[in-house]
C-alpha cells in the first residue's frame, strides 16, 4: 500500500463476485474508505469481509470533508474512493476530491474495474471503435429534446444512463429526434438476475417497452447508434438485398443470406427477416 495515495477503486453493479481482487486488497488495507453513501457501501464491505472505516464524501459535501481527506493524505494516509456502483467519478461523486488531491501533487491510482457504460457498450453490437458518454439526458421535455437536436448528426456511437421511469420519455424523445430507424440497444439490470437486452431500431424499441411490462424497472443504459454509421448500415443492406435476390436463383435462401450478409458485412439476422418479409410479399402478390 502506497503512502499518501487516493485510490479511485471501481465496485460491482450489480454481482458482488465481480469485485477484483486488487479492490480487495486495497479496500481491505487503506486506512480509510470514502463513499458516496455509508450505509450502501457498508453492506458492500460487510459482505467482501472487509472492516475499513467509511467516511462519506460527495461532491457537493462542504469543503470540511474534502479539506479532511486531503489532511490525511498529506499525514501519509491512503484513502480508497468508492461510490454506490461501478467506478467513481462516471457519473458519480468525486471529481472535485481527486482535481484537489492531484493539485496537492498527492499520488491518484486507479483500481480498474466494472463500469455500466462500458459493460452495455461491450455487448451491444453496435459500433464500439468510437463512442460518446452523454450521462443522464436532461428530465425536462424541452432541455431533453434540445439536447438530442445537438447530438442528432453525432456520428459516434451514443451512450446514455436512464431512469427506469424515464425511459418512455426518453425513448419517444429520441424517437421523434433521430427517426425510427435508428439502431438502439437497451442494457436492462446488467449482471443482476432480472438481466435483459433488448436489441432492434427505435421504433421497435417503444412497442418493446409497451410490450413488457419489466421495462420500466431496475437499472438501464441506452446505446444508440450514431448518424453515419446508420446510413453505412442501411446502404450495407440495401447492397445485401440486391447480391441477395442475384443469388437466390440458385441458392437456398439461408445460404444466400448467410454469403451476401458476409459479402457486404450486415447483421446475417437482419438480413435474413428481410429477405424473409420480402419472399412472403412476393408470395402473396403471387397469390392475388
Ligand atoms: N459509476 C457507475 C458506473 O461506473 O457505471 C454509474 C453510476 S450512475 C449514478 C447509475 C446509472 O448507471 C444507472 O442509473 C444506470 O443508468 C447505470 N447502471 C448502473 N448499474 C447498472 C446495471 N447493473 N445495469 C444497467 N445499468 C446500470
Amino acid at each position: 500500500m502506497e503512502q499518501g495515495t487516493l485510490y479511485i477503486v471501481a465496485t460491482p453493479i450489480g454481482n458482488t463476485a465481480d469485485i477484483s481482487a486488487r479492490a480487495l486488497e486495497v479496500l481491505a488495507t487503506v486506512d480509510l474508505v470514502a463513499a458516496e453513501d455509508t450505509r450502501h457501501s457498508g453492506k458492500l464491505l460487510k459482505n467482501l469481509g472487509i472492516a475499513t472505516t467509511l467516511k462519506a464524501y460527495h461532491d457537493f459535501s462542504d469543503t470540511g470533508a474534502e479539506k479532511y481527506l486531503l489532511g490525511l493524505l498529506a499525514a501519509g494516509k491512503s484513502i480508497a474512493l468508492i461510490s454506490d456502483a461501478g467506478t467513481p467519478l462516471i457519473a458519480d461523486p468525486g471529481y472535485r476530491l481527486v482535481h484537489s488531491a492531484r493539485d496537492a501533487g498527492f499520488s491518484v491510482l486507479p483500481i480498474p474495474g466494472p463500469s455500466a457504460l462500458l459493460a452495455a457498450v461491450s455487448v451491444s453490437g453496435l459500433p464500439t471503435d468510437r463512442f460518446t458518454f452523454e450521462g443522464f439526458l436532461p428530465a425536462k421535455d424541452s432541455a431533453r429534446n434540445k439536447q438530442l437536436a445537438l447530438l442528432k448528426d453525432e456520428d459516434r456511437t451514443l451512450i446514455f444512463y436512464e431512469a427506469p421511469h424515464r425511459l418512455r420519455q426518453s425513448l419517444q424523445s429520441l424517437h421523434n429526434i433521430f427517426g425510427q430507424e435508428r439502431q438502439v440497444f437497451i442494457a436492462r439490470e446488467m449482471t443482476k438476475r432480472f438481466e435483459e437486452h433488448f436489441s432492434g431500431n427505435l421504433g421497435q424499441s417503444l412497442a418493446w417497452l409497451n410490450a413488457n411490462d419489466n421495462a420500466e424497472r431496475g437499472e438501464l443504459v441506452l446505446v444508440v447508434a450514431g448518424r453515419a454509421r446508420q446510413e453505412e448500415t442501411d446502404a450495407g443492406m440495401t447492397a445485401a438485398m440486391r447480391l441477395f435476390s442475384l443469388l437466390r436463383t440458385d441458392l437456398s435462401l439461408k445460404r444466400a443470406v448467410a454469403v451476401s450478409a458476409e459479402f457486404c458485412g450486415v447483421r446475417k439476422n437482419e438480413l435474413y427477416e428481410r429477405a424473409l418479409a420480402e419472399e412472403g410479399q412476393g408470395k402473396s402478390a403471387g397469390a392475388d
